[in-house]
């Protein structure tokens, strides 16, 4: 259920109501909206008689939310979530830009591919330390010593760090370094580390399982949001299909589906989506197409010598051509994205 306060609502309603839930036993979670607070109830077994609430001070209505996901829905919030990271937000008009290399591999290619994305207008830097491999005999990601590079190119480019945790046992560690903590498509049903990640505030980049459906998504994200961590980012990166020619199959369609049914951002990994370097800029514009609020890409100065993901991943020239693309698309989009700047 969900208890959607009026307008005018005071904070003393707010805390009656969910000291009312608490009384019946159940957990409140309170998402705050630009138009209205809502608080969503959770811990009921049964449905829950709406004349609990449907009477008391500031409350405009308690409806039933059918979805299995009740904070992930856009009956929580209908507008769209804008996720701050830092002096940046993703989910807003801007298009959130994340490039960088599949894994930080040493100081030379992380600084140098970072100041090339920079200079063609990301704002944020993607790089895993700990990699999450198929075969355990491929290389594993440079792990603490790939935080420290991490930070020190964040301490000299400004960009914002974008790295996946692999674990619970190394989430304190990502955590400190992170401006967007990033669970893979692996991990999307890890659900004690979606929980432990929902204990933290720092906001979270949520991958797509290689087989999960839309709504197994959504309730990925509902475990981050349960716990009180509602800086959520979506992240559609390609479903396992039939189809052997490329690595993956990008699910565009899943931009406008969530959109519909959720506040939550998403944006688009055309990378790992299709595989190959060659398809990589028509499946971004694609996706900025179908409305996603930002594009996570691999990029790497030399791909031909990266130790993962070398054949999905752009040269620099590249990226900088997609980015003038994508800056000619925005407008048709109704979207903006960051100028080219001299790093
Ligand atoms: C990655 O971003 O390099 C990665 C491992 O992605 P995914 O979890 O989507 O496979
Ligand atoms: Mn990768």
């Amino acid at each position: 259920m969900l208890v959607l306060m009026k307008q005018n609502a005071t904070q003393e309603d707010i805390f009656s109501v969910k000291q009312k839930i608490a009384s019946l036993g159940y957990k409140a979670h309170e998402i705050p909206g630009a138009m209205r607070v809502a608080i969503g109830i959770t811990g009921n077994e049964g449905k829950i008689d709406p004349e609990n609430f449907s009477m008391m001070s500031g409350v405009e209505e308690a409806i039933q939310v059918t979805k299995p996901y009740k904070l992930a829905g856009r009956d929580a919030k209908p507008e769209n979530s804008e996720i701050p990271v830092g002096d940046e937000t993703i989910g807003g008009k801007e298009l959130a830009i994340i490039a960088g290399p599949c894994s930080v591999e040493n100081w030379d290619q992380l600084l140098q591919t970072a100041r090339a994305v920079k200079e063609a207008g990301a704002k944020f830097l993607r790089g895993g330390a700990f990699k999450p491999r198929t075969s355990p005999y491929s290389f594993q990601g440079m792990k603490e010593e790939g935080l420290v590079l991490l930070r020190e190119v964040r301490a000299e480019t400004g960009l914002k760090i974008v790295t996946e945790v692999k674990d619970v046992l190394t989430l304190a560690a990502v955590a400190e370094v992170a401006d967007v903590i990033q669970i893979g498509a692996r991990n999307m049903s890890n659900f004690s580390l979606l929980e432990a990640v929902g204990d933290m505030r720092t906001p979270v980049l949520l991958k797509r399982g290689i087989s999960a459906t839309i709504e197994e998504l959504l309730m990925a994200a509902e475990y981050i949001l349960a716990r009180g961590n509602l800086n959520v980012i979506l992240c559609e990166r390609g479903i396992r299909t039939f189809e052997p020619y490329t690595r993956n199959t990008l699910d565009l369609n899943a931009v406008p589906v969530i959109k519909r049914l959720s506040h939550l951002p998403i944006i688009v990994d055309p990378s790992h989506g299709i595989g190959m370097w060659e398809g990589v800029s028509s499946m971004a514009l694609a996706g900025i197409a179908a409305g996603a609020d930002g594009l996570i890409i691999e990029v790497h100065v030399h791909p031909e010598n990266a130790l993962s993901d070398g054949y999905q991943s752009l040269k620099p020239e590249r990226f900088r051509q997609l980015m003038e693309k994508i800056r000619q698309l925005a407008p048709v989009v109704n979207r903006t994205v960051g100028t080219e700047v001299n790093a």
